[in-house]
């Protein structure tokens, strides 16, 4: 079950600028962009699946929400493994009192915001946005939307500002993302780098799930207009953000899995067939219990549609914390 990889001719090139504004308007107006937009990540290097769905429709109006973060059954079945091999190492590496989990972090954020010139349009956002994703992740995760209650909390430490048409727009498994993400990473397991700008294939972001292993590509990319205020219509609240944040810290889709099996591995989000878009109220898609989760900031709805974390997802977070990115 889950969506099927739909592993696909990598484009070598970077997108145009012109050929993604054709993407988008096309997008605009219902059609999905070909197939042959999506690329795989090169082997090796990249933590993320490098099947992107083929089956995504554009919301009339509006950008797709999607992201390369699907996993196939057997790629879950590897990070589950993982998680509990990452726990077991912790706890064999680390004794005494000093090693008592965290119970809430302060996650350090760098906000790299990638430019083709100084212009808007090239991905010249002004601080204020930066700022306010910054407090709608706050709000995210602390609950205060209506949702569970999180660990996490974030703080900006730095805007670093870098202006190269060879990275823009941010083309997701490229060589050219590697560059980046290879020059500007920085800090720890536990520092969130954010990368915002322009983005291939009308994609709204994506996201690195942790390793035991710290590599360059750890991060997250978002487009930079999808931020608080953003142009992004429909997805312009910020929490694209937080959805890919989400990853980071360990999160699979709501609709992981579909009906059958362990789904999302999280417990108290009802399984769901396939992703929810724009914001469809009563949605029941399993036979199993509860509605479709289409409030949870891990499903593909409107940014005005999702408001919660589950108490789950927040245990599976602070969990992965503990065993992937705590010093
Ligand atoms: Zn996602």
């Amino acid at each position: 079950m889950g969506p099927r990889p739909n592993l696909l001719t990598r484009r070598t090139a970077g997108v145009a600028t012109s050929t993604l504004a054709l993407l988008l308007s096309t997008a605009a107006v219902g059609v999905v962009p070909a197939a042959s937009a999506f690329s795989a990540a090169p082997a090796g290097v990249c933590a993320e699946p490098a099947d992107t769905h083929a089956d995504a429709r554009v919301a009339k109006g509006g950008h797709a929400k999607l992201d390369p973060n699907h996993l196939t059954a057997k790629q879950v079945r590897e990070r589950e493994a993982d998680l509990a091999a990452a726990q077991r190492e912790r706890a064999n590496f680390r004794t005494g009192p000093t090693v008592a989990p965290l119970a809430s972090v302060t996650i350090p954020v760098v906000v790299h915001v990638i430019q083709e010139n100084s212009t808007r349009a090239g991905g010249n956002i002004p601080d204020s946005l930066i700022n306010q994703q910054i407090t709608v992740l706050n709000q995210s995760y602390a609950g205060s939307t209506g949702g569970a209650a999180t660990a996490f909390a974030f703080q900006l430490t730095k805007i670093n500002r870098v202006t190269n048409p060879s990275w823009y727009p941010i083309v997701q498994g490229s060589s050219a993302e590697r560059s980046m993400k290879t020059s500007l990473r920085t800090g720890g397991k536990n520092t969130l780098n954010i990368y915002l700008g322009e983005l291939s294939d009308g994609l709204l972001g994506w996201a690195t799930f942790p390793k035991r292993k710290l590599d360059s590509m750890d991060g997250v990319v978002v487009l930079s207009e999808s931020l608080p205020g953003g142009t992004a219509t429909n997805y312009n609240q910020g929490d694209t953000g937080t959805h890919e944040v989400g990853h980071w810290l360990n999160l699979y889709h709501t609709f992981q899995g579909g009906c059958s099996g362990s789904g999302d591995s999280v417990s108290d989000t009802p399984a769901e067939a396939s992703p929810a878009y724009q914001c469809p109220t009563g949605r029941d898609t399993c036979s199993t219990a509860g509605k479709d989760p289409i409030t949870n900031f891990m499903d593909y709805t409107y940014d005005s549609c999702m408001y919660q974390f589950t108490a789950g997802q927040a245990s599976r977070m602070l969990t992965a914390w503990n065993a992937y990115r705590a010093a």
